[in-house]
């Protein structure tokens, strides 16, 4: 089938609005899931791994969705003209496996990961500059308690500059359609997983050779909660490397994966006021 000129504009703007409704809709569709298990039909098999236990500012999703909404226009954008590259044959995004080796198919997806953990980082610490967090990424702190509806709730300049890191990867490195569509898959689910305030990995999760890389809920609450750590977006790595893993870490994910609640997560920020005194 012979795709249109996507320079058109026209055209362009076709493939805009399908990209959008591609994106919103697996944002809704994610979020919306995880928010039905996990807070409309058992809530109460959630509430001992539920990480804070203050209610939810009134307005607060509503404003979330609107501010996905946007973010999900930029993402689409940024879609849109990735596939113009694409069509132009300045990226390579390919779907015959015989046009790389078969093992490029994980490793781009893994060296993908692991790029878009690098940009994110230090993306974030550059967004928590006095000068830049007012403009750019208060809007995400505004959900001091965070929400599946959380995961895309940034910042029209956030939004831009997350949305630059796809098109300037595949402009550097060839991935395969279906290693492209896990990325986004994998990216979309960790962020509704990271926001969504309930502990969803197991006891121990925090110390297992695999688990210890992984950045969760409680993880990333706390960087909602104390802003100066816990920056990354899939993995740990960074945070452990430039030591800006929250000290607060085991205990609270201890805490919440463990049947007896032994402290409340207010005596363990009091406790850290302390100690950073
Ligand atoms: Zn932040
Ligand atoms: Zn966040």
């Amino acid at each position: 089938m012979e795709l249109p000129d996507f320079t058109n504009p026209a055209w362009f703007l076709t493939l805009t609005t399908a990209i959008f409704a591609v994106v919103i809709g697996r944002y809704l569709l994610i979020a919306g899931l995880f928010y039905t298990i996990f807070y409309l039909w058992f809530p109460n098999y959630w509430k001992n791994k539920k990480i804070n236990e203050r209610q939810y500012k009134s307005g607060q999703f509503r404003k979330e969705v609107g501010w996905s909404t946007i973010t999900a226009l930029i993402f689409a954008l940024s879609g849109a003209i990735t596939v113009l590259l694409w069509q132009r044959g300045y990226i390579k995004v390919y779907n015959e496996t015989t046009a790389h080796p078969l093992w490029w198919l994980p490793v781009s997806l893994f060296l993908a990961l692991v790029l878009h953990e690098t940009y994110y980082y230090w993306l974030h610490r550059w967004m928590h500059h006095p000068k830049v967090f007012k403009t750019v990424h208060k809007v995400h702190h505004d959900s001091n308690i965070t929400s599946p509806w959380t995961a895309f709730s940034f910042h029209p300049i956030e939004g831009f500059f997350q949305a630059l890191f796809l098109p300037v990867l595949l402009l550097l490195i060839p991935m395969h359609l279906y290693a492209l569509i896990i990325q986004l898959t994998i990216m979309t689910f960790s962020s509704v997983i990271n926001h969504l305030d309930i502990e969803i990995y197991p006891k121990n999760f925090h110390k297992h050779f695999l688990g210890r890389w992984l950045i969760g809920a409680t993880h990333h609450s706390l960087h909602h909660k104390q802003f100066r750590y816990n920056y990354g977006l899939y993995f740990t790595f960074w945070d452990k490397w430039k030591h800006t893993e929250s000290p607060l870490y085991e205990r609270l994910f201890e805490e919440k994966t463990s049947l007896v609640k032994a402290q409340k997560l207010d005596a363990v920020q009091v406790s850290d006021t302390r100690n950073a005194s």
